[in-house]
């Protein structure tokens, strides 16, 4: 008993001496942090399951020493990259999966899966609002060189409830004979709308389906994977997408992007991304198997520290006033935490937090700056090995209202802890919250 008192007192130490954490705000946390336990054994029995799920992945497809050294020039048999795509396409219980370093970022991938799989003519259906704002330009929601609309693919939105459920009778309506693609975003993203559960959007998916039996159900699957224990292709999506700076590259992957799904679908994204001839066979994966085997290898636990991140700051910031999405209490589909700070001041305030903490840049000043594909200026604070990686410690948010900051990632728990005290400290600092 003695014994851990003096060790508690020396992690106190570390924070309030070492990296200057006021007394006040460490002690707060540590009343929040007590209430979560049961909840973050939620957490760590997930993450078992879904480790067991990628390590017998990766055990049934032999993945071998030499899996791990890479190919260059064309990448012809690169026995290491075609095994990893299958050890996606197990994971994700689908029949393909395209994983490459060539996907330069979640919005590259979800812009080949949708070019790859629409025509001229057809019409792409987003049943569930507005999707993230990259997606604008992809779409042509924005007026953009090279969009779906410049190719003549028209687009129809039809958005979620009030309440955040789906509007089916309008569902229903603009479904049409044109309607090829339906793309459902599981994450929020900048919206303060809520995410959506692999359940919940497996059912919007065979309501679909009933409608019209072959269109194909896409999920933007970025910041859900490992998350729950099935993913979207488990509820009938034919094709998920999402990036391997998030969740599933384990903070070790330094770029990439995977689109799982049907062999159809698949197999038309790789022509799109490489050439027609060419698809799955080219592509050369240089040095970058290793860290995508072993990022993806600790995913799982990586993305279990995340969400007991976004869930302590959920609370702690409930406790001291804010609204948070999703609040401290429900249910966690993605890893990102909304915290609206009611003003541009906290908002900043908050990035900086998080910057200080960072292992990497802890000394640089975030600043709001005008972001390519976003529409309002945007201060983001991220101190990471990989440059813009958001699986690792980071927020992000647009300077408009309500002056949300989207929290996310932490390939450790104790570092995304230390970033929400260390926001909580410069919130105090700014005598923007009161602790006493
Ligand atoms: C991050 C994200 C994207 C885009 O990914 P980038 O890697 O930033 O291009 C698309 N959709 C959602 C929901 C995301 O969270």
């Amino acid at each position: 008993m003695e014994i851990s008192m003096t060790q508690n007192t020396d992690i106190k130490n570390m924070y309030c001496t070492q990296l200057g954490i006021s007394e006040q705000v460490y002690n707060y946390s540590e009343k929040i942090l007590a209430g979560l336990m049961e909840r973050f054994k939620d957490i760590d029995d997930t993450a078992e399951y879904n480790q067991m799920k990628v390590i017998g992945a990766m055990q049934k497809n032999r993945v071998a020493e030499m899996h791990l050294s890479g190919t260059s020039g064309y990448g012809y048999n690169d026995d290491g990259r075609d095994t990893l795509e299958q050890v996606y396409a197990d994971i994700f219980k689908t029949e393909a999966a395209l994983v490459r370093p060539q996907i330069m970022c979640g919005t590259h991938a979800l812009n080949i899966a949708l070019s790859a799989n629409l025509r001229p003519g057809d019409e792409l259906l987003s049943p569930v609002g507005k999707p993230y704002d990259t997606m604008d330009e992809i779409i042509g929601i924005r007026p953009s060189k090279g969009s779906l609309a410049e190719y003549g693919v028209t687009y129809r939105q039809v958005d979620l409830l009030p309440d955040g459920g789906f509007d089916y009778e309008n569902i229903k309506k603009a479904i049409n004979n044109r309607t090829k693609l339906v793309t459902i975003q599981r994450s929020k993203g900048y919206a303060s709308r809520p995410t959506l559960s692999v359940e919940k959007i497996g059912e919007l998916i065979a309501f679909i389906k009933n409608i019209k039996p072959d269109v194909i159900c896409m999920v933007d699957n970025c910041y859900g994977e490992f998350v729950e224990r099935i993913e979207p292709s488990e509820a009938g999506a034919d094709m998920v997408v999402g990036s391997l700076i998030k969740n599933p590259g384990g903070g070790l992957a330094p770029c990439g992007g995977y689109i799982a799904g049907t062999a159809e679908c698949v197999e038309q994204a790789a022509y799109r991304l490489s050439s027609p001839g060419l698809g799955k066979e080219v592509g050369a994966t240089l040095g970058v198997n290793k860290e995508f085997y072993q990022g993806l290898f600790l995913a799982p636990t990586v993305v279990a520290g995340a969400l007991k991140g976004a869930i302590f700051a959920a609370n702690a910031y409930e406790g001291l006033g804010f609204r948070v999405i999703p609040d401290g209490k429900e249910p966690r589909y993605d890893i990102i935490q909304a915290v609206e700070l009611k003003s541009a001041e906290g908002l900043i305030a908050f990035c900086k937090g998080i910057q200080s903490a960072a292992p990497v840049d802890s000394f640089v000043t975030p600043e709001p700056w005008a972001m390519p594909g976003y529409d309002d200026d945007v201060i983001m604070a991220a101190g990471a090995f990989v440059q813009g990686s958001s699986i690792e410690l980071s927020a992000d948010g647009p300077l408009r209202e309500p002056y949300a900051a989207y929290f996310q990632g932490g390939l450790t728990w104790y570092h995304a802890k230390l970033g929400i005290i260390m926001s909580m400290q410069k919130m105090y600092e700014a005598g923007l919250i009161s602790v006493e």
